[in-house]
């Protein structure tokens, strides 16, 4: 059964309905958590952007955000207590193309191995010469395999997709690239992992949870952090924020997940962030 949670402070100034929910770990203490938010100095919001932000699309360039969604980042962006960042298995030149917004969040791109601050200081984490050339192997098999146009080439990895192919398609090119690759990451510090639509060839230690403990790090002494996503990739972030935070599965249907609670966009994905808005400005209001 979805669930009504109220969102309020200590003294009852702010009632607002958060949002229809669904709470899948009986550990978490949602009531606690929202109402920590209420009141923190500082949240920290990291969203992934493919089936979270925005619906999927057979023609990746196309998928831009619900409708809302821009407003809603143009709001986060101006509040000082909140640290909005977009984790994402995209380049985060890919990402500015398709939120075009006057200004952007932080964006963390290639499952954060490369970053750009919302002033626009770009930074990559550096790879080491053997993932360098295990990519540009990969690079050249897919070349040789006839299947570049189904590739991304991006700054730590190489993906393969496959939307809107024929089932028939997918399980062959998948096979075939997935023996491809393997020969080629054996003995290297490089993995292979499936997203919804692809597959992709990247370094070991650059995954959406070192996302996480990277922004876990950065405040000892901890700040509500939560975080939004909806693919297998964003399971790692999942583990990560286990009992440090919330963390949000976005998805018309349900499947298993680390994550504590389930949410369906656009609607109640819209409903949960706009609240959090209202209740973080308010918040902001009273401290200036
Ligand atoms: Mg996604």
């Amino acid at each position: 059964m979805r669930k009504k949670k109220e969102l309020s402070c200590n003294n009852g100034q702010i009632h607002d309905t958060i949002q229809t929910m669904k709470i899948l770990k009986n550990s978490i203490n949602v009531d606690g958590f929202l109402r920590k938010i209420a009141i923190a100095p500082k949240n920290v919001i990291l969203l992934d952007y493919d089936g979270t932000l925005a619906p999927f699309r057979k023609n990746r360039e196309k998928a831009v955000p619900y409708i809302g969604i821009r407003e809603i980042l143009t709001k986060l962006i101006d509040l000082d207590n909140c640290r909005t960042i977009i984790v994402s298995g995209r380049t985060v030149k890919d990402i500015h193309a398709l939120l075009n917004l006057d200004k952007y969040p932080e964006i963390w791109g290639c499952h954060g191995a490369e970053r750009i601050t919302s002033d626009g200081d770009y930074t990559t984490i550096r790879l080491p010469s053997e993932t360098r050339e295990a990519l540009n192997e990969a690079t050249l098999a897919m070349r040789q395999e006839g299947v570049w146009n189904n590739c991304e080439e991006k700054y730590s990895s190489l993906a393969l997709h496959w939307r809107g192919l024929p089932a028939v398609e997918i399980k062959l090119i998948k096979t075939r690239t997935k023996k491809i690759w393997n020969d080629i990451i054996k003995g290297k510090d490089l993995t292979i992992s499936e997203f919804d639509g692809g597959i992709e060839i990247r370094p070991k230690g650059i995954t959406k949870g070192t996302a996480v403990e990277f922004i876990l790090n950065q405040y000892p002494h901890g700040l509500p952090v939560i975080y939004m996503g909806d693919d297998f990739t964003d399971e790692d972030a999942f583990r990560v924020l286990k009992g440090k935070g919330l963390s949000i599965l976005v998805k018309s249907e349900y499947r298993p997940t680390e994550a504590d609670i389930w949410i369906k966009p656009p609607d109640e994905l819209l409903e949960f962030l706009s609240n959090l808005v209202r209740v973080f400005g308010e918040n902001n209001e009273k401290k200036h």
